[in-house]
C-alpha cells in the first residue's frame, strides 16, 4: 500500500511517459519506422525525468526539474530534429508542410504541443519544453520587474498573420516549389531561430522580463490559447490552506492574478498559464495543486 502511495507522487511522470510511448508505438506501427518510437520514447523520458526531479527535490530546487526537461527536449528538438534532421520546426515550416500536404515531424510536433495537446495539458509546452525559453529562463528576471504591457500583446497575432501570409504568398502566388523550399530549409531554420533569440534576449533585457518574448512577440500562443481554454490540466488554489500572502502572484512569470480565480472558487483558468509550477513551488502552505477537470472562462485575470 505504501509503495502505491509513493507511486501516486509520480502520476504525471508516469502518465506523460506512457502517453509518449503510445504515440511512438502508433507512429512506428503505422510507418514501419522504429525511429519514431525512439524519438517519442526520448521525449517521454525527458518529461518524466524532469517531473520526478520536480517532485523529489526540495522546494528551492524544484525549478531544476522543469529546466532539465526544457534543456533535454529543447536541445533535442532544435539540435537533432532541426539542424541534423534538417527540418524547419519554426511556424513557417509548419505552415509549409501543412499546405504541401506533407506529414513531417514538424506537423506532428505542432499538433501535439501547440494545437491538440493543449486540450489536455494546456500550455505546458511553454513552461517545460520550449527551446527558445530554455535559454531565457536562465536570465535573472523570472519575475517581471514591470507590469505587463497588454497593448503589445497584439504583436503576436500580427506575427502569426504575417507568417501565414508569407507562406501563402510563396506557395500560391510566387509558385515556390517544394524543392525550392526543401533545398533552403536549413537556412530558414537558422535565420528563424537566430532572429527569435536576438529579439527574445533584447526584450528580456528591455523589459526586465525573461518571458517578454512569449507575452508580446511569439506567434505560438495564438493557436495554443484557443485549445488551452479547455485544458483538463490546470492549477487550483485550496482556499482553506491559502493565507493570501500573495507570493504565488508576485512570482508568477506570466503575471496571472491567481487569487482572483481562487476567490471565485475557480481553477487558474488563464490561457497565459504555462503550468511552470512556480506558484506551487513557492507557496508556503502547499495550497496549490495541479488538478484534472473540465471548466473554462473567456475573461483573463492578468496584471
Ligand atoms: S510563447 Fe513561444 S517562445 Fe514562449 S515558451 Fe511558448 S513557444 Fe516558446
Ligand atoms: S502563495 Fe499560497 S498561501 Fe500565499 S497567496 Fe498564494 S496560494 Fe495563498
Ligand atoms: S499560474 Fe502558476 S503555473 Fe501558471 S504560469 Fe503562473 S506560476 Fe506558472
Amino acid at each position: 500500500m505504501k509503495d502505491v502511495l509513493k507511486l501516486t507522487k509520480f502520476k504525471f511522470a508516469i502518465i506523460f511517459f506512457l502517453l509518449f510511448i503510445m504515440i511512438g508505438v502508433w507512429r512506428w506501427t503505422s510507418t514501419n519506422n522504429l525511429f519514431y518510437l525512439i524519438i517519442f520514447g526520448y521525449i517521454g523520458f525527458a518529461i518524466a525525468f524532469g517531473n520526478i526531479l520536480n517532485v523529489t527535490l526540495s522546494k528551492e530546487h524544484k525549478h531544476w526539474g522543469r529546466k532539465t526537461t526544457q534543456l533535454l527536449v529543447g536541445l533535442f528538438m532544435v539540435g537533432f530534429l532541426g539542424f541534423i534532421g534538417n527540418e524547419n520546426m519554426q511556424i513557417e515550416g509548419f505552415f509549409f508542410y501543412l499546405f504541401s500536404g506533407i506529414f513531417a515531424g514538424a506537423t506532428l510536433h505542432y499538433f501535439i504541443a501547440k494545437i491538440v495537446g493543449p486540450l489536455f495539458f494546456g500550455r505546458q509546452w511553454c513552461g517545460w519544453a520550449c527551446w527558445t525559453t530554455m535559454i531565457l529562463d536562465f536570465f535573472p528576471w523570472t519575475k517581471p520587474k514591470y507590469q505587463r504591457n497588454k497593448k503589445l500583446g497584439i504583436i503576436r497575432y500580427l506575427h502569426f498573420f504575417v507568417s501565414l501570409c508569407l507562406i501563402l504568398f510563396l506557395f500560391y502566388i510566387a509558385e515556390f516549389k517544394e524543392k525550392d523550399y526543401f533545398s533552403n530549409e536549413l537556412l530558414w531554420m537558422i535565420i528563424g531561430n537566430v532572429a527569435y533569440y536576438i529579439i527574445a534576449i533584447f526584450l528580456a533585457f528591455r523589459f526586465k522580463d525573461n518571458r517578454a518574448f512569449c507575452k508580446y512577440v511569439c506567434p505560438i500562443p495564438v493557436s495554443q490559447k484557443l485549445t488551452s481554454y479547455f485544458a483538463i490540466l490546470k492549477q487550483k488554489v485550496n482556499n482553506e490552506k491559502c493565507t493570501e500572502c500573495g507570493l504565488c502572484e508576485k512570482n508568477c512569470p506570466m503575471d496571472i492574478e491567481i487569487l482572483k480565480y481562487a476567490k471565485e472558487g475557480k481553477r487558474t483558468l488563464s490561457t497565459e498559464c504555462i503550468l511552470c509550477n512556480t506558484c506551487i513551488d513557492i507557496c508556503p502552505t502547499n495550497a496549490i495543486k495541479t488538478t484534472l477537470g473540465l471548466d473554462f472562462q473567456l475573461k483573463e485575470y492578468i496584471n
